[in-house]
């Protein structure tokens, strides 16, 4: 199927690996011209030189931290008006609410709702004026099934939901759409971090954890990056301007509900 995105420019936010990897990836193959970023530049001019090398598409790339205003700066320097913009950074400490401090709070909410908001409202306005944007936010499965030791992420990422769910509805009319994805477990570092703890607390590898959870999903595997691309890069295609405001799970049917 071709997304009629040839020539489009995009900002895929925390994308030398995992997740935002996977969807410059899928928007470079088709022929979406990029600007990624990443804290390391290493792996991030890794991926750019993947990715160019693969897909002839113009990568530039933006080594910084996305949560702080001199990191979207030097993203939004790049390319001042994307037609697209994937908001993505890596997501908060796993705990007990007890011990989270403020700053814990205001530091999860920097990074998962007030980052993305500020990508966002620097973008939107050339995006309403051309008539064409699309918007994701990668946020979490947490948003609709909170996952009791992720408190962090299952508030902050509900607060950009909310917000944004505001915010499709009045940017619609455009043809600027913004939807979030909600991943559960994808093969990534992320994952593999995520699931120590839980390994260690039941003394075995990192690995058996993993196959644990891939068995007891519906589909009895965890979901590879390359989907997760596929399914962004759909959300931002030329024919998706009447998706809006929505809320897409893609968790291999693991959270048990019959809607949504
Ligand atoms: P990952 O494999 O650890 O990759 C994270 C990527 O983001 C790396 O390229 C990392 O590079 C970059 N990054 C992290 N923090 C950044 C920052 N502040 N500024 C710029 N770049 C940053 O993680 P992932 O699995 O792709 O996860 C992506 C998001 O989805 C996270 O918020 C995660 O919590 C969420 N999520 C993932 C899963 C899953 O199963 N994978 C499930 C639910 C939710 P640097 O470290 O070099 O900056």
């Amino acid at each position: 199927m071709d997304l009629g995105l040839k020539g489009r420019r995009a900002i895929v936010c925390a994308a030398s690996k995992g997740l935002g990897r996977a969807v410059a990836f899928a928007l470079a193959r088709e022929g979406v011209d990029l600007v990624i970023t990443a804290r390391g530049d290493e792996a991030l001019q890794a991926t750019a030189e993947e990715i160019r090398r693969e897909t002839g598409v113009k990568v530039a790339t933006s080594a910084g931290d996305i949560t702080t205003e001199a990191g979207r700066a030097a993203a939004l320097d790049l390319c001042p008006d994307p037609d697209i913009l994937v908001n993505n950074a890596g997501g908060p400490p796993p705990g007990d609410f007890r011990d989270f401090s403020e700053e814990d709070w205001i530091s999860a909410l920097r990074s998962n709702m007030l980052s993305p908001i500020s990508m966002i409202r620097a973008v939107i306005d050339p995006m309403i004026e051309r008539r064409f944007g699309r918007i994701v936010n990668i946020t979490s499965a947490a948003v609709k099934t909170p996952i009791p030791t992720l408190g962090l992420s299952n508030g902050a990422r509900a607060g950009l939901t909310g917000f944004c769910g505001g915010l499709a509805r009045q940017v619609a009319r455009h043809n600027v759409t913004i939807n979030n994805i909600l991943p559960g477990p994808f093969l990534t570092d992320r994952l593999r971090a995520n699931a120590a703890g839980p390994a260690r607390a039941a003394g075995h590898s990192v690995e058996e954890e993993i196959a644990r959870r891939a068995k007891a999903n519906p589909t009895g595997r965890v979901g590879a990056p390359e989907e997760f691309g596929a399914a962004c890069a759909f959300l931002c295609s030329a024919n998706a301007g009447f998706i809006v405001g929505q809320n897409l799970l893609l968790d291999g049917g693991a959270s048990n509900a019959s809607f949504g």
